[in-house]
């Protein structure tokens, strides 16, 4: 009898397949296996034991062999724990759970050898400035070419100069024997606050036990610091330290933080790092070479063999959820992965997630606060703009007020913000003698003018088309007026009323890499700019020393949407981008223009009040029975034949079964119905948290038809978009 091992593809399928062992190979479960399927080869994963399919068992003369085992590093246990976990959580199937975990091509190709530098047998002599920073820092490691000089500070050509004369000489690398992040390089001296709140973070991490921690603190408190020591001790356990971000463009600013406290960079792990850096870092966190990483949500993915403890920075931001193929929350299945892993995980923020609130209430999280900014630092003092008692001027999106205190901080010499969540020139474009109105061809949206580029754009779908000088309606010229501002129109403003400031717009689709990125936000940090407009873009996670002034344009935007958290993320995103201003000795201050000042999210930002904002809001959820009191699921039916999505998303909502425990509400028209030609249909399922909402789901959709052709059925469990 031959033996058999279960394999997972990396592909839409949520059983294993067994295949042969060939005589004389051996593999482990987490081992890499290259496997025949139909006609092809595939990678896949061996696991501990067959998942997934009817359970008989198949005739072995029709089994296949294995081709080879992978020389990768294996995936430990509670990697392969956590994509199962994920799977079934999410009701995707197993494969793609393991496809977001080999998402690294490079770290299942042979390994090309690298050279590197290290210090040779020869003396120098005589070293010149330069040479001398080199020597200095090389040590007994060996060196790429490019991390040795840029980590002396000098040019290539000086590394390049010392390998010449025999000083350095060239050496096969290994990333092994690279310096990894030092826990006592650069130790700050804490406040009172930040190290009561370390000194939890530290003996959670010694405890080396699955917990929970909120950091709760203000904008500007220094919770940066205090999570640094959570990763030093991790470091000193001889463990390694996931530090997650929700978006790429904070990454740089947090790679040369942590240079700074830890004397090297941690790896970065995004969407943007290129497929030959993703594969050796893949591989450098299975071996446990690497010690730190910073990344997106993905990085909970990757098969960290030892890994210590996990940050997830700015907790409550919409951006940790994956929305498409695999749809997870980041900071929701971090929490799992700390649990699988038997470690702390640390979700920080200054404006919690209602979730994540009621949990450190509840006592189920441990919560740490920082209730003051660091060194003295006052928080912003924020007043409600009431537009209806002091509107801007015709055409006009700055009231007058603002524009004062703009001067003035202009006057001074400090900088201002001017936020407005909206990217393009104009929301609405219309024809001034039809009334024709420029709508996206494959989506229910209004196309976005974008002046600078020159087009009218859709945001759901990036349909784009030239800005026409007709109307395409009545054939007129000249006729088009755009209706409502996006930041480009409020820069426009801008630059007409302060014609001498230097003026800056941060908007996603005007930056094009996360370089200029850099560029521009170290421009704005050394205060060679006056007055920036800019996007959400610029209300995370960024320090602007001269800022002392945040006019927020359109305070009531996010208010608009009729989600359960509409009013929780418009706080938070005012809270955020507030929070930008006086940082440092400067004053900061806030002015919200709203036609609501008397809502009670404007009235938790005057107040400050926010522990009373936090708690009406977990009240409110709680009369709702919306998470974390309740649970939600999502069922999402689109199809190219609107007749068709309507028909099935009927089928399913009479085939859903009846329970005292949940409603299932709906079909509805989505918000936004039409979506790149696709009409969508929306079931919700609203159940009590102790309802097993897979389990249910499953139940419900085993008998009936399942989608085929154009027709798809997406489920989104625990959904935070309900457009
Ligand atoms: P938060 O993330 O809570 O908004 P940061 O961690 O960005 O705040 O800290 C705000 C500023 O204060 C940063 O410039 C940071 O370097 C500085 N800072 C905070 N704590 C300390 C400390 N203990 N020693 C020196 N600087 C600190
Ligand atoms: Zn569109």
């Amino acid at each position: 009898m031959q033996t058999t091992v279960p394999v997972l593809l990396p592909l839409a399928i949520d059983m294993s397949y067994d295949y042969l062992l060939p005589e004389g190979l051996f593999v482990q479960p987490g081992d890499f296996v290259r496997v025949p399927l139909g006609s092809k080869e595939r990678i896949g994963l061996v696991l501990d034991v067959a998942v997934g399919g009817s359970g008989k068992p198949v005739n072995p003369a029709r089994l296949k062999a294995v081709i080879e085992r992978l020389d990768v590093p294996p995936v430990p246990a509670v990697s392969r724990k956590f994509i199962d976990w994920v799977a079934q959580y999410s009701m995707a199937p197993r494969g793609m759970a393991l496809r977001a975990l080999m998402s690294a091509k490079a770290a299942f190709q042979p390994v090309k050898p690298k050279m590197g530098v290290r210090l040779g047998a020869q003396i120098p002599n005589k070293a010149t400035e330069s040479r001398q920073k080199v020597l200095q820092v090389v040590g007994d490691h060996v060196w790429s070419k490019v991390a040795l000089a840029e980590r002396a500070g000098v040019g290539a050509s000086v590394v390049n100069g010392l390998m010449k004369s025999g000083v350095l000489v060239a050496e096969l690398m290994t990333s092994e024997t690279l310096p990894g992040p030092d826990p006592d390089y650069a130790v700050p001296t804490l406040s009172e606050q930040q190290e009561q709140a370390a000194r939890s973070l530290r003996a959670s991490v010694i405890a080396g036990k699955f917990e929970v921690l909120l950091l709760d603190g203000v904008t500007g408190a220094g919770k940066t610091e205090v999570i640094f020591e959570a990763i030093a001790q991790s470091l000193r356990e001889g463990r390694q330290s996931l530090f997650m971000l929700p978006e790429i463009a904070l990454t740089s600013q947090f790679l040369r933080r942590f240079e700074s406290r830890f004397g090297v960079r941690p790896a970065p792990w995004h969407s943007e790092i290129t497929p030959a850096e993703r594969g050796r870092i893949w591989r450098g966190v299975a071996s446990g070479e690497l010690r730190a990483v910073i990344g997106a949500r993905s990085s909970l993915f990757l098969p960290f063999k030892e890994l210590g403890v996990i940050i997830v920075d700015e907790e409550h931001e919409p951006a940790y959820k994956q929305e498409s193929q695999l749809i997870y929350h980041g900071r929701d299945m971090a929490v799992v992965r700390a649990m699988l892993g038997k470690i702390p995980v640390v979700l920080s923020s200054a404006t919690p997630s209602i979730e994540s609130h009621v949990n450190a209430i509840n006592g189920r999280y441990t919560h740490l606060k920082l209730t003051e900014r660091f060194a003295g630092a006052k928080l912003p003092d924020i007043e409600a703009l009431d537009l209806r008692a002091d509107p801007p001027e015709r055409g006009r999106w700055i009231a007058p007020k603002l524009v004062g205190e703009m001067a003035q901080v202009l006057e001074r010499g400090e900088q201002s913000l001017l936020f407005l969540n909206r990217r393009g020139y104009a929301p609405l474009t219309l024809c001034r003698t039809c009334g024709h109105r420029f709508e996206c061809p494959d989506c229910s949206a209004w196309l976005v003018e974008h002046r600078f580029h020159n087009r009218l754009t859709c945001h759901h779908c990036g349909h784009s088309s030239p800005v026409p000088r007709r109307c395409p309606a009545c054939s007129e010229e000249e006729t088009l007026v755009a209706c409502g501002p996006g930041v480009e129109r409020v820069a426009e403003e801008v630059r007409e009323r302060f014609p001498e400031a230097r003026t800056a717009i941060l908007s996603s689709d005007l930056i094009t890499d996360v370089e200029e990125m850099r560029t521009l936000l170290e421009k704005i940090s050394a205060r060679e700019v006056d007055i920036i407009v800019g996007t959400q873009l610029v209300a995370k996670g960024h320090h602007f020393p001269g800022l002392a002034l945040v006019g927020v344009v359109d305070g009531d935007l996010g208010l608009a949407h009729g989600d359960p958290r509409a009013g929780e993320r418009t706080w938070q995103l005012l809270q955020q981008v507030t929070g930008r201003a006086g940082r440092e000795q400067i004053a900061g201050r806030g002015l919200i223009q709203t036609y609501m000042p008397e809502h009670p999210v404007m009235q938790a930002m005057v107040s400050g009040d926010r522990e009373r904002f936090l708690k009406e809001e977990g009240e409110a959820r709680q009369k709702g029975a919306l998470p974390p009191y309740g649970r939600l699921a999502a069922l999402i039916i689109s199809s190219n034949n609107s007749a068709e999505a309507a028909g099935y998303a009927r089928i399913l909502a009479q085939g859903a079964p009846r329970s005292a425990k949940l409603r299932v509400l709906g079909p509805a028209e989505a918000p936004i119905f039409m979506i790149r030609g696709r009409a969508r249909f929306r079931l919700l399922i609203k159940a009590q948290r102790e309802v097993d909402i897979q389990a249910f789901i499953k139940a419900w959709l085993a008998p009936l038809p399942k989608p085929k052709g154009q027709l798809k059925l997406t489920i989104d469990i625990d959904p935070h978009s309900f457009m």
